[in-house]
């Protein structure tokens, strides 16, 4: 039976979040450590958590003299330590002035492009985890990283000298939340990742198109690769969704998993959510009208009890259907419904749906930026949820909104199609409005199935209901991650 697991990952909810990577980070190593596992997380020690360490709770480690190589220097960090918010399981931040003291994870807050030394930031953070892993006397039988900026662990877990003898059995799992990002990378990382240059050559594992992939370095090393849905998990083998490493990803199937995220219900519930004033429940549903009173006026846009309001929360990208929307947004707002948008991401979209927000005054309402309580009041107080997502590897937001009695519409893809049941399609277990074709005027159809639907107040309310019950909390991933530790130590993979 698998006991010690390291975990590490780039963001970790509360301390820093750019995207699902964090809620799935702050919650799961919780419910793992529920079942048992005694988990130590890791992340890096970003200015931004810095500033808010005394909040956190956050405090030395009291570990001297930690360092790691890169290229021919030496690069001294330290350690913090901290506990998972309402739970006993510890998280450790690696510290270094230069490369995470700054502001952002993985942007430039000023520019919003990549930092120019990413690579080092990862290879650095990476190396160091192992550093501090050892010095603090930790012998984890599974390493556990997530998505390209850990990626490379599997390989030093595999390549590098220099572990403690007590490591041999150590084995490793790469989660991917995301195949779009990749982390690639000029060939000169290999200085800094310092595992040598006779691992480039073509098609060889540190090699994609002359370049050095994270991503595929962790697909190839890794004891097992699992995906956070298994739809995506199947998706990812084909070439319209696996971004470039289909192929690799096809080579390594018998090692390939999907295990559906959960939710943190002690954060996504209308019942207990802490960033809402109005708790509502099945039985009483008077503190969702509230919330969409208060939606509403935090949008500067009229109430009508009658007429459907629809929330939006994502990153700005094309991944979440904004070039979809783009095109239907004209048609939509001929509907007899509004729409409320909260997100940040490519410049483009966040000044076109701005505009057009000015086009329709009491129709649309949109707010760039990252707003962790707004998107708590969209997901309460929408009466659906809008989610064309182009791909979709789980999607937090559609099992959120149903929680909150908001049923979502969405594009049939990934982890979507492993949680909504379409409503029209099948009257008994529908929980929301799913469209299959990418494009307008499937997004289009879908919308009015559901303004349909949304008149027929009974049967609206069973679809709420519905949704409401449905429960994706972490236990059942956590068992499934737990089964597939046990199957990788063991040594059945
Ligand atoms: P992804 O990880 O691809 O961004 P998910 O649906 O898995 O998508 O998770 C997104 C998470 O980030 C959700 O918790 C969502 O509410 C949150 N989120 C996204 N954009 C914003 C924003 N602008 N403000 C607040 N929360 C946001």
């Amino acid at each position: 039976m698998v006991k010690n697991v390291v975990f590490v990952a780039a963001e970790v909810f509360p301390f820093a979040k750019v995207g699902g990577l964090a809620d799935v980070a702050g919650a799961l190593p919780k419910a793992l450590y529920e079942l048992g596992v005694d988990i130590v997380v890791f992340m890096p020690y970003y200015g931004d958590v810095k500033k808010k360490a005394d909040d956190f709770g956050i405090s030395d480690a009291g570990i001297d003299g930690l360092k790691v190589k890169l290229n021919d220097k030496i690069e001294e960090f330290q350690l913090f330590q901290a506990k998972l918010p309402d739970s006993d399981v510890p998280i450790y931040f690696i510290a270094n002035e230069r490369l995470f003291g700054r502001e952002g994870v993985y942007l430039d807050p000023v520019t919003n492009k990549p930092f120019p030394d990413t690579a080092e930031r990862l290879v650095f953070f990476q190396k160091a985890v192992f550093e501090a892993v050892v010095a603090l006397g930790i012998n984890p039988q599974i390493l556990h990283v997530n998505d390209n900026h850990t990626a490379l662990m599997p390989a030093f877990l595999k390549l590098a000298n220099g572990l403690p003898p007590n490591w041999s059995r150590t084995k490793s799992l790469l989660t991917i939340h995301n195949l779009a990002y990749q982390g690639v990378f000029d060939k000169d990382v290999l200085d800094i990742i310092g595992l040598g240059w006779e691992l480039f050559y073509p098609t060889g594992p540190f090699e994609f198109y002359g370049k050095v992939n994270f991503l595929k370095v962790g697909i190839i090393f890794a004891d097992a690769v699992n995906t956070v849905s298994p739809t995506y998990k199947e998706e990812i083998q084909t070439p319209e969704f696996g971004e470039g490493l289909d192929g690799v990803l096809r080579e390594h199937a018998d090692k390939l998993f999907g295990i559906l995220n959960g939710v943190d219900y002690s954060v996504w519930d209308p019942r207990v959510d802490k960033f809402i004033p109005h708790h509502y429940w099945l039985d009483d549903l008077t503190g969702k009208t509230k919330m969409k009173k208060l939606l509403l006026k935090e949008y500067d846009l009229p109430y009508d009890a009658e007429r459907p309001l629809i929330g939006m929360i994502s990153r700005m990208t094309e991944q979440k259907g904004y070039d979809l929307l783009a095109d239907a947004i004209d048609e939509l707002m001929e509907l007899d419904l509004q729409l409320v948008i909260l997100g940040s991401g490519d410049p483009k979209y966040e000044k076109f749906f701005i505009e057009k927000s000015k086009a329709y005054p009491e129709k649309l309402g949109v707010k760039t930026g990252f707003h962790a309580e707004l998107a708590h009041y969209i997901e309460a107080g929408s009466d659906m949820f809008l989610m064309p997502s182009r791909f979709e590897p789980c999607g937090l937001n559609q099992m959120y909104s149903m929680r909150y009695g908001t049923p979502p519409i969405a594009h049939k893809v990934g982890g979507i199609a492993d949680t909504v049941v379409d409503a029209d399609e099948n009257p008994e277990l529908g929980t929301g409005f799913l469209f299959t074709r990418y494009d307008a005027d499937a997004l289009l159809k879908a919308v009015q199935r559901a303004l349909m639907a949304f008149r027929d107040r009974e049967r609206w309310l069973k679809i709420m209901q519905r949704g409401m019950k449905m429960d994706f909390s972490w236990e059942s991933s956590a068992r499934n991650y737990l089964k597939l530790y046990n199957e990788i130590y063991e040594g059945n993979l």
